[in-house]
């Protein structure tokens, strides 16, 4: 039998240099509640992207469910159907409406001429996916959401590390949510963070990650439990060291799947333009015109061992628990097209270029 190979493998720090960054914890046995960890973790972060404010959570879906309740938004969130449900979840469980954008055709992120012909005078919010760690045109979305006097959050959950022109992607709109979760480019396990200017917003979300609790005897906010933990943090500080050497192990990788796939007929990748420095977090390929379809292509690896994925299939429009809502019945055919022909193939650090030259021959074997 094949090797196993599926769409993506954690990077694990080595073992020594974890068990020694927790091992503090044992003479503090202070293992969560802004521990020593969490503060460096958050500093840390901090410094790698430079922007000011940063938030800890459990989870990345966590981040951005209390980063929409920090700006007590209500109404409805413009966003796009195409990317992970964690999106739509995390504005309809604030009691907005979310008012699906269609994708546009080159790195399938929010259609920036579609937005405003969506505006009504309920809407409150644009909520874009820099999906895949595609960049969306932040300059148009920040121009709208001025003219219409709108929230910008971002789903940046796989931007981590993505900078243009020098600068972190993570820095704009309102604010920003990455995860750091096993399966993406950079994680602390399971894990999120809030990216931010403003340290009003960040004073609120320290809050409404610890109960709504603004003091030992004071409760300003209803709010749940997502806080991260010392062995998460102490995860991440491990991860970052290293992050920077598992981006360059990714992108060798990503330049072979380019120079073996980037000029056959009916596939097409999502190569970064030259002024963005990729974290090539994941290897979409779109089969349009092929000699097999996504699925045929997907079962075709599946055959040999290799497991690829069809992110992001359906889209969220057209999930069971979506699809019978009136507002959410939008026409965005490009995100429905898209979302049938796209897979994303195996791409991760400890991938070989071997491994690459293998999965792209059973794609292109006729
Ligand atoms: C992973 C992901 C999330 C959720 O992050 P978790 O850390 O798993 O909670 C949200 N949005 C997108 C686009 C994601 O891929």
């Amino acid at each position: 039998m094949d090797k196993k190979i599926l769409v993506t493998r954690s990077s694990m720090p080595p073992l020594e240099e974890y068990v020694d960054e927790i091992r503090e914890l044992w003479d503090t046995a202070w293992l969560t509640n802004s521990g020593a960890k969490h503060r460096e973790f958050e500093k840390k972060l901090s410094g790698y992207t430079g922007i000011p404010y940063v938030s800890l959570f459990v989870n990345g879906h966590q981040a951005l469910e209390n980063m929409i309740a920090a700006y007590n938004l209500k109404g409805e969130a413009i966003t796009t159907p195409f990317t992970f449900v964690s999106t739509t979840h995390a504005i309809a469980k604030n009691g907005l409406k979310p008012v699906f954008c269609d994708i546009n055709e080159e790195n399938y992120t929010i259609d920036v001429s579609k937005i405003e012909s969506l505006i009504t005078k309920d809407t409150c919010a644009i909520v874009p996916v820099h999906v895949y760690g595609n960049l969306c045109d932040d300059a148009a979305i920040e121009k709208i959401a001025a003219e219409h006097g709108l929230k910008v959050i971002y789903d940046a959950a796989h931007a981590f590390g993505v900078f243009k022109n020098g600068e972190s992607a993570l820095g704009y709109g309102d604010a920003s949510m990455c995860s750091f979760h096993a399966t993406k480019a950079f994680h602390s396990i399971e894990g999120g963070a809030a990216f931010m200017h403003s340290a009003k917003i960040k004073e609120i979300l320290e809050a409404m990650k610890n109960f709504g609790m603004t003091s030992q005897e004071s409760v300003g906010y209803i709010s749940g439990n997502a806080k991260m933990n010392e062995f998460q943090a102490a995860m991440g500080i491990c991860s970052l060291r290293h992050f920077k050497d598992e981006v360059l192990k990714r992108k060798k990788n990503a330049e072979r799947y380019y120079a073996n796939l980037a000029n056959i007929d009916g596939i097409k990748l999502c190569i970064p333009p030259s002024d963005v420095d990729s974290n090539y977090a994941y290897m979409p390929a779109l089969f349009e015109g092929y000699f097999m379809t996504r699925d045929e292509v997907v079962e075709r690896l599946a055959h040999h061992n290799i497991f690829a994925r069809k992110y992001f299939f359906p889209a969220t429009n057209d999930l069971n628990c979506y699809k019978d809502i009136a507002s959410c019945q939008a026409d965005t055919p490009t995100a429905k097209r898209i979302s049938e022909n796209i897979v994303t193939l195996p791409l991760y650090a400890d991938l070989t270029l071997d491994d690459v030259d293998r999965i792209c021959g059973i794609i292109t074997e006729k």
